[in-house]
């Protein structure tokens, strides 16, 4: 079945005992079992699984084309429950452009449970085959990065992950599996922010691991969200499998609207630069035309000037909002040094855009009146 079929479909089944179409939301935190605990229907207590996660699982997994997956309450929660599987000792390469938390995971959190890490340029070859060490487990990728809008090579990572005895962990939350299926390019666990373009309405917190077949993580990352708790909700599940339904509309949209926004930033006198793998102008083009179907609804730019100039054009906006994250339906614009804070490497004068699904042609309007 093709994906976008299965976009709607995965997970979908009608549910047995009413016939409802919509799926049913199960609150019920306990499900009945046998007198010596024999779980007789399948399911046993929350935390551990419950059917509307199951059927988010179910759409998940096949989505990315993986064995399983495994839904959490957020993106880190899902993150964490894989460094917290490694064990004392282990080593973890993290890329140097990438989602603020996993910055705040490792210089905060990452050293206090023994586990050693660097941080490198995803897209040097070199450099990541310097970084490996006997003791690396994980190899963390982003690709579309935040906010530099990086590709990365992910056969040509995965490949070196997989000679240095490690698993490549790819986070496909820019793309989603409509874009960018990262276990066909060798990678071992793809991780979601499903908060972002999976929910798509910007109402939703949610992470999940896909795993590929025989993973080795897997007995270790079902117990670790039992036991740790990052488990996700019925009602998020149930609010994320119905953002599914509509994701490949929706990133057909985000895309086309993308793409638009980009070109009109990239003729623009003010504008210094534009971060998109869809310009030829981007050096990560060619490779993000192999490895993805499209280019996506995230873009950054950097305005002529600092960051006094910066801000001006994002004070002036008045279609989009101030604001972060990213993947719903209505635009956003936000200044990342700024919301990533002390520590940053983001120049001072980039803006970072979540391409909605509004008109283009209200966005580029709005972010040409901005510009001035
Ligand atoms: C938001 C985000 C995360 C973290 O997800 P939460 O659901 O906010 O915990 C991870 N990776 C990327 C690329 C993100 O945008």
């Amino acid at each position: 079945m093709r994906l976008e079929t299965l976009a709607v479909h995965a997970g979908a089944d009608i549910d047995p005992t009413t016939g409802a179409v919509a799926p049913p939301i199960h609150l019920s935190t306990t499900f009945e079992h046998g007198p010596a605990c024999e779980e007789t229907h399948g399911y046993s207590y929350i935390r551990e699984k419950n059917p509307t996660q199951t059927r988010l699982e179910e759409a998940m997994a096949k989505l990315e084309g993986g064995e399983t997956a495994l839904a959490f309450a957020s993106g880190m929660g899902a993150l964490c429950c894989v460094m917290q599987s490694l064990g004392p000792g282990s080593h973890v390469i993290f890329p140097d452009d990438a989602y603020t938390g996993f910055r705040n995971l490792y210089r905060e959190f990452l050293s206090h449970w023994g586990i050693e890490y660097n941080v490198v340029d995803m897209t040097d070859h070199s450099v990541i085959k310097g970084a490996v060490r006997p003791n690396t487990k994980i190899v963390v990728t982003e690709t579309p990065s935040n906010p530099m809008m990086k590709i990365t090579d992910l056969a040509g990572v995965a490949e070196i992950t997989h000679a240095a005895g490690a698993d490549l962990l790819v986070d496909n939350t820019f793309a989603t599996p409509m874009l960018q299926r990262p276990l066909e390019f060798g990678a071992d666990i793809v991780l979601h922010s499903t908060t972002k373009y999976c929910g798509g309405h910007s109402d939703v917190q949610g992470g999940c691991l896909v795993l590929r077949s025989s993973n080795r993580w897997k007995q270790r990352l079902y117990r670790g969200r039992m036991i740790m708790g990052a488990a996700a909700s019925p009602f998020n599940s149930w609010l994320i499998l119905r953002g599914l339904r509509s994701l490949d509309c929706r990133m057909e949209r985000h895309c086309s609207n993308a793409a638009k926004v980009a070109a009109s930033l990239e003729a623009h006198a003010k504008v210094e630069s534009v971060c998109y793998p869809g310009l030829n102008s981007n050096p990560g083009h060619n490779l993000a035309r192999r490895q993805m179907k499209a280019f996506g609804g995230m873009l950054s730019f950097q305005v002529r000037g600092g960051y006094d100039e910066a801000i001006h054009v994002a004070s002036r906006v008045k279609l989009f909002t101030n604001a972060t994250s990213l993947g719903g339906t209505e635009s956003l614009i936000e200044h990342r040094a700024s919301s990533e804070g002390q520590g940053t490497k983001v120049p001072q004068n980039l803006l970072r855009v979540s391409v909605g699904l509004e008109h283009a042609d209200d966005l580029i309007e709005d972010l040409m009146q901005a510009l001035g």
